[in-house]
């Protein structure tokens, strides 16, 4: 099983967020704007603390 959704959770203001494992552009957080995911072409840099896979 392949999960392309991931639950993170930003190490700053502690919002959860889903964010796409694969993203194309940074991903930012919604609540404190902090970085949470880098692209690298294939699978997201992650920067945030990962909770688990979303189906
Ligand atoms: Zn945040």
């Amino acid at each position: 099983m392949v999960s392309q959704f991931v639950k993170v959770k930003c190490e700053k203001c502690k919002n959860e967020q889903v964010i796409f494992e694969k993203a194309a552009s940074q991903v930012h957080c919604l609540v404190c704007n902090e970085v949470l995911a880098i692209p690298t072409g294939g699978k997201s840099d992650i920067k945030a603390k990962i909770l688990g896979g979303v189906k």
